[in-house]
């Protein structure tokens, strides 16, 4: 295929010329073989979920020609992945991994640089290598999903061993755990519960961490650590290096678990329940990374339009989302708790009284008998969820406006009800401020919370998504300064968020850099990624 011939106009990496970017798009086609080298010239697609786009941002806040690749390359091992970081250095085109892309909310599959070679490494590399069923571990390639973990567990009748799964499962265990993302059993917070990277450094060579420096070893995917510094933190959320391989730890299966979940009637109560749920997240009373959800979320998640209930301006007013939540199956209230007990009866049945002796001391709080809910209603699929079973459910509340977008915000506050409410507020006053309903659900780590507020736009709407982009550029400032940071942040807020890393006259960010330049000296592992830009493109201009 030669490149340059299809409908739309290709996008050149900033600093190569357009017949030396041609002649080593062909010296790669060579060398993988052309039918894995593909050019982006054609009209971008947007697909959906599961059927996603690989070359540019299918949600995107800035213009759609913005965050978009020149080409897509699909490596089939490590060799190839060694090849393509040569070849990069070589022509220094800018390159960017995927796992599989689906980073929704946060870029999808885009690049940072516009122009950057995408490397889609799950398309190929996508084999389980391992599954031990004795030390429930296995090791997986970045094209392996939730979905064909659970899968393959489940064909092999491995019923002792759980799988844990963010909300939607089509993700890649390898991408979401190296974005730091979170599931919903015990073993939620994924880049805790990894044991063992390989990795493909920006200069091409290949490095083990953990125990799998070691030749001979057989504790790869059981001790982290290995000797010497730790250093599996620097390839997550970086671009220091390309993971190939990964081990993940596997949840022995509990032998019983149940769902509970309980309605708090006021916005207010937020702060007398989050100062409950502390303890007893802390003393694994509550035992999962649970979520307690506002009621706009009921709503939006039925996956109808926000039109259905609301045709004015401005965010939905509140007594019209309570005026439908009342004739729901889960009744009108402003917060949800959705848990889960492990274990069997009788263990889960001491937990269960504690949490509802505890809850019970907020006014009006209601336990929901999940016997009284029908099949469809969404605590099923946070059933399901919490038992490490994949699902999609919840792609139902990006559907809230038509083009359905999102993008998140998503800072890190302690377990106190005074940082609850000050978080909810400062969220409120500002969605108010730009007309935006307002979605916020707190998401209970084991000693701090991810609020993770969730702006559903109109992609196809320049003034919804400008709305969208400078709600949140008002969040990371405003939160910064009550001393909240973002976990993680979309593409094009990675500089800002960066930035308020900044103490000690941006000590970090230094550090970072010089990481950077040292690992990769021509610069050409995603340029920007985080914040971190290597010595060729700082300050000309690239930091939005
Ligand atoms: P990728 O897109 O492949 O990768 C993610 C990031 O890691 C990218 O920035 C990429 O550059 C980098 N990366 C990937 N692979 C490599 C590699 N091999 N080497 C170096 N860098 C690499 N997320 C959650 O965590 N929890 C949730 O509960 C959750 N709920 C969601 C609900 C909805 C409705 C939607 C739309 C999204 C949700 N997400 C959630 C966000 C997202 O869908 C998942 O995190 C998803 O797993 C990320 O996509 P991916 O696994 O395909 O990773």
């Amino acid at each position: 295929k030669s490149p340059g011939t299809g409908q739309r106009l290709l996008v050149i990496p900033q600093g190569i010329e357009q017949a030396r970017f041609f002649q080593a798009i062909e010296e790669l086609g060579q060398t993988l073989g052309v039918e894995n080298v593909e050019v982006n010239d054609k009209p971008l697609v947007d697909g959906w979920y599961m059927e996603h786009p690989n070359t540019h941002d299918m949600m995107p806040i800035l213009d759609d020609e913005e965050l978009v690749a020149s080409a897509v390359v699909y490596p089939s091992d490590t060799e190839e992945v060694q090849k393509i970081v040569l070849w990069a250095n070589k022509y220094r085109v800018p390159i960017f991994p995927i796992s599989m892309g689906r980073n929704l909310g946060y870029g999808g599959a885009a690049p940072r640089v516009r122009g950057s070679v995408v490397i889609d490494l799950g398309k190929r590399m996508n084999r389980i290598l391992d599954i031990n069923p004795d030390d429930y571990t296995c090791l997986v390639e970045p094209g392996v999903s939730f979905y064909a973990l659970y899968e393959t567990i489940q064909a092999k009748g491995y019923k002792h061993m759980w799988i844990d799964t963010p909300d939607l499962g089509g993700g890649s265990v390898v991408g979401n755990t190296l974005d730091r993302g979170v599931g919903y059993t015990p073993y939620g917070d994924h880049w805790a519960c990894h044991s063992g990277l390989e990795v493909v450094l920006p200069t091409g060579e290949v490095i083990r961490t953990g125990m799998g420096a070691l030749p001979g070893n057989s504790t790869w995917q059981t001790f982290p650590y290995g000797f010497g510094p730790y250093s599996d933190g620097i390839f997550s959320q970086s671009n220091f290096g390309i993971v190939t391989k990964m081990g993940m730890t596997l949840m022995p299966n509990p032998g019983g678990y149940e769902s509970f979940m309980y309605a708090f009637e006021k916005d207010e109560d937020l702060e007398a329940l989050i100062e409950i749920i502390r303890p007893l997240r802390i003393g694994s009373i509550l035992e999962n990374v649970a979520q307690v959800r506002h009621v706009i979320q009921t709503l939006a998640v039925k996956g109808r339009l926000r039109t259905n209930y609301f045709t004015g301006d401005g965010a939905i007013p509140e007594e019209i989302v309570h005026e439908h939540a009342r004739k729901m199956p889960v009744g009108d209230h402003s917060w949800l708790y959705y848990g889960m007990s492990y274990g069997p009866e009788h263990i889960r049945k001491y937990k269960l009284d504690i949490i509802d002796k505890e809850f019970r001391k907020i006014p009006g709080a209601r336990r929901i008998d999940p016997k009284t809910l029908p099949e469809d209603e969404y605590f099923w699929s946070r059933d399901r969820i919490a038992a490490g079973v994949p699902d999609l459910v919840e792609l139902l509340w990006v559907n809230w406006v038509p083009n359905g977008s999102h993008v998140a915000f998503s800072p890190v506050s302690p377990i106190r009800g005074t940082d609850a409410m000050k978080l909810f507020n400062m969220g409120k006053r500002l969605h108010d401020k730009y007309g935006i309903d307002f979605f916020p659900a707190f998401c209970v780590g084991l000693r701090e919370m991810h609020l993770i507020v969730e702006i559903v736009f109109d992609k196809k709407d320049p003034k919804k998504r400008k709305a969208a982009n400078d709600c949140l550029r008002e969040l990371i400032d405003d939160a910064a300064k009550e001393g909240y940071g973002e976990y993680r942040t979309h593409l094009v807020l990675m500089d800002q968020v960066a930035g308020t890393y900044g103490w000690n006259d941006n000590a970090l960010k230094k550090f970072n850099e010089k990481l950077k330049d040292a690992l990769d000296p021509n610069g050409i592992l995603a340029p920007g990624k985080s914040g971190i830009w290597p010595a060729r493109y700082r300050k000309r201009g690239w930091e939005l």
